[in-house]
């Protein structure tokens, strides 16, 4: 196995079973899989997707994929980096989305996985402590832009630990099953997804602020227009931007002032 790409191959039947039940994808429904590695959980989402596609970088590992998957019709190999293709174009409609994620692109493959066209449902294979950084609650330590974004368009839930032992070759770390449920936002537009990612971000860089230095830092405002504009949103300027609730930080974004926003929003309004 590949140390490089994240290779860590699942082998255990009953915890495969779990990483399916967890998807819940109706009979018929177009399934992605990031990172299929040998195919083992290709082959149980398989048994009931109407069309699987799987995504794997690892030429090799393709090959013997596409070998060992021939005689299904209903699947497909993509040979890609998944952070470089268009996930709703592959699907071509409404899809449910897993993986068994490469540790080291997680991050960004939770962030994409929130960017329209978003999943119905996500299920992914995640090392401990993202997983716990996915569904922490404000004022936590592991609470930070990726729980908010998380939280903001989607639901997300553990289903289950699975021990590094689990795995071959055996990680440093154990890992959970991450879902993620997609969630209709209506405080803000999909669009906003990648604005508003970039705003947490900045926000978070600032966690041990008081909200009310820390806006005047982001938005360049006076402590006159901070102490206004928290005023009118009725929030405590006192506050550190740790321990601010994810529909709070919505609330916020919203109020930015527009000569900050991004310049194709300018252009448009
Ligand atoms: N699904 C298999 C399993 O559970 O046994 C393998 C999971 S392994 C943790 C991650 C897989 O992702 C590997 O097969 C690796 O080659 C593949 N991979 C790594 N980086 C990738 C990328 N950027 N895009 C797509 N696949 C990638």
């Amino acid at each position: 196995p590949r140390k490089r790409l994240g290779q860590h191959f699942l082998t255990d039947r009953n915890i495969l079973d779990r990483i399916a039940a967890a998807l819940a994808a109706p009979p018929g429904a177009t399934v992605l899989e990031i990172g299929p590695g040998r195919g083992a959980l290709t082959e149980i989402l398989a048994e009931r997707a109407g069309r699987l596609v799987a995504i794997e970088l690892d030429r090799e590992l393709v090959r013997y994929l596409v070998d060992r998957f021939k005689g299904r019709s209903n699947v497909q190999i993509v040979e890609a980096d998944a952070l470089a293709v268009a996930w709703g174009s592959l699907a071509g409609g409404s899809y449910y989305l897993a993986g068994n994620l490469p540790y080291y692109v997680t991050t960004p493959l939770l962030f994409r996985a929130i960017e329209e066209p978003r999943p119905e449902r996500a299920v992914f294979v995640v090392q401990d402590e993202v997983a716990r950084r996915a569904v922490a609650r404000a004022g936590t330590r592991e609470y930070g832009a990726l729980s908010v974004n998380l939280q903001v368009w989607s639901r997300p839930f553990l289903a289950g630990h699975i021990p590094a032992g689990a795995f071959y070759p055996r990680p440093k770390v154990d890992s959970a099953i991450l879902v993620i449920e997609k969630r209709d936002v209506v405080a803000l537009p999909p669009t906003e997804t990648a604005a508003f990612s970039r705003f947490t971000k900045s926000l978070f860089g600032l966690r041990r602020k008081q909200l009310g230095r820390a806006l005047r830092e982001l938005w360049a405002l006076t402590p006159g227009e901070a102490e206004a504009l928290l005023g009118r949103l009725g929030m405590d300027a006192a506050v550190r931007a740790e321990a601010i609730e994810p529909d709070q930080i919505v609330r916020l974004y919203l109020e930015r002032p527009l000569d900050l926003s991004e310049p194709d929003e300018r252009a448009r309004s």
